[in-house]
């Protein structure tokens, strides 16, 4: 596939925009410039298909990325045996413009294995299998709580009385009044003490339940269903989803600069200029900043930005997401006869194979996936102190791992500069306060980025923004 013929299956969308946009007069605007000029600020999915977009229209397009590689959060670990994904991991059926983007870049696509069922649990350091966990002493939920196991018990109170439907109701001024600190309408839907101090070991896309909006929850809860129902699997791209961006760069003309760190964005009536930590400057008639505002709220914006959506840059919270990866020396898992999957309430919290398309029981790599407060405790380690003491919890959990692993390589999306946090999301009262102002346009700054979407998910949503902030630029 060259860049053509991508271009081509791509023309459907390009002509789309083209009705919606008057590119034109942005140039109108500014007679003596032949094409107007984008700086595309950050080479993660959002900013690569921004750029692709904007290229298509006619623009003059430059990306500015502070890494040395392409691809932001999406980032297969290429030298792990069973090539780990240790950003975004899976998309499925839903996801239909990044399906007919790979589709167009002739980039394969396989099924991911559905974890199974049965995992083994290790509560207060009893090793519980799950099928037994209703049973267990170490099972202190309630009556109506007993047979739901921890990791369930977060969707089964969010789906009771989910009023979400659709997956744009979430801003509906309609549900503000749930707008409220997860864990409160977790108790209003009648969860213990324990089931939620059970929630907060391993809580999906967020720190802990007190510090998100019920909302959020009740979002992500609705789109799994949606998930469900549809009955779709989980899927990635063949060798990698980091192919993805790699092969999105290939199609692109413009120039793609890497390790420019982004440090202040000037806009005045006439251009933008971007400054980089190296020195190096920028300019062009538009600026498409996608960093997360997590890093955003480092870098210098000129004029500054105001009110709700300075508050946004300036508090919207980011999960702490720290991964381990191990290096199997010995299938442990056939000593005690249990299966490899762990979910625990240490510090660790979950332990799972990386099988892709591999036989499990062969399985080289195992990941450690540690979220909010632990993922913070691992992340203030040494990295002695984190191989000895992650080697102990799990010898004390689960002694059969004695010298069967070591550790070969930590990711932590919470201390990554240029991250800052695996995703975003909202607190109590920022759905209502901030979600519409956060990513308007400000003076010659677009923004786009996975936390500037309303209808998708992951990796889709970076690519909705995109296609969303195009749009913007061209009817200006
Ligand atoms: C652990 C984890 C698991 C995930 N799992 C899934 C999943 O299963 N399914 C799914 O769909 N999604 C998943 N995601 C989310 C998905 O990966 C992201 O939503 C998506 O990749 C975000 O793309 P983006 O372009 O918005 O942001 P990014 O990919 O973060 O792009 C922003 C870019 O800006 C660059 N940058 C930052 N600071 C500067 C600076 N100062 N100057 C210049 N450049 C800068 C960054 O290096 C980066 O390349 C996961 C993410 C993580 C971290």
């Amino acid at each position: 596939m060259n860049r053509r013929d991508f271009c081509l299956n791509l023309s459907q969308l390009a002509l789309t925009l083209a009705m919606m946009g008057r590119s034109s007069q942005l140039l109108a605007a500014k007679p003596n410039s032949h094409q107007p000029s984008v700086l595309v600020l950050g080479a993660g999915l959002s900013g690569l298909y921004s750029a692709l977009l904007l290229e298509q229209q006619g623009f003059k397009v430059t990306v500015l990325e502070a890494r040395d590689r392409l691809g932001g959060r999406v980032y297969t670990l290429d030298n792990l045996a069973g090539k780990p994904e240790s950003g975004g991991q899976n998309f499925s059926g839903q996801y239909l413009r990044l399906l007919k983007i790979v589709e167009s870049l002739n980039l394969p696509t396989e099924q991911r294995e559905i974890p199974s069922k049965q995992q083994l649990l290790s509560v207060e350091r009893e090793l519980v299998l799950s099928d037994n966990w209703g049973m267990s002493a170490v099972n202190r939920l309630s009556e109506k709580e007993k047979n739901i196991i921890p990791i369930g018990l977060m969707s089964y109170y969010l789906s009771l009385n989910n009023p979400l439907t659709e997956n744009a109701d979430w801003i509906l001024p309609k549900y503000h009044h749930l707008d409220i600190p997860l864990e409160q309408y977790l108790q209003t839907q009648g969860a213990s003490e324990e089931a939620l101090r059970l929630m907060n070991i391993y809580p999906l896309s967020m720190n802990d339940i007190d510090s998100a909006s019920a909302l959020w929850g009740l979002k992500n809860a609705q789109r799994a269903k949606k998930r469900k129902d549809d009955d779709l699997n989980p899927m990635r791209i063949v060798g990698g989803n980091s192919r993805l961006p790699e092969a999105l760069a290939r199609s692109l003309s413009a120039s793609i600069h890497t390790q420019k760190v982004v440090e202040e964005i000037r806009s005045t009536d006439d251009d933008v200029t971007v400054f980089c930590a190296d020195g190096s400057d920028y300019q062009a008639d538009l600026a498409i900043c996608t960093l997360p505002f997590s890093v955003l709220r480092q870098v210098v914006i000129e004029p500054p930005l105001e009110a709700e959506q300075k508050e946004a840059v300036e508090q919207l919270p980011y999960t702490k997401v720290t991964q381990i990866y191990l290096s199997v020396n010995r299938p442990f898992w056939q000593e005690d006869n249990y299966p490899i999957q762990m979910w625990t309430d240490s510090f660790l919290e979950l332990i799972f194979p990386i099988d892709n398309g591999q036989d499990k029981e062969n399985t080289k790599t195992l990941a450690i996936w540690a979220n909010g407060k632990n993922a913070e405790y691992l992340d203030g380690l040494s990295p002695k102190e984190l191989e000895a003491g992650v080697k102990q919890k799990l010898k004390q959990i689960r002694p059969s791992t004695a010298g069967s692993v070591e550790i070969s390589r930590v990711v932590s999306w919470g201390s990554d500069p240029f991250s800052q946090g695996a995703y975003h999301y909202f607190a109590p009262g920022q759905v209502q306060a901030l979600q519409q102002k956060m990513s308007q346009p400000w003076k010659r700054i677009h923004f786009a980025g996975e936390h500037t979407s309303v209808s998708a998910s992951g990796m889709e949503s970076a690519l909705e923004s995109a296609e969303r902030v195009v749009r913007e630029i061209i009817s200006l």
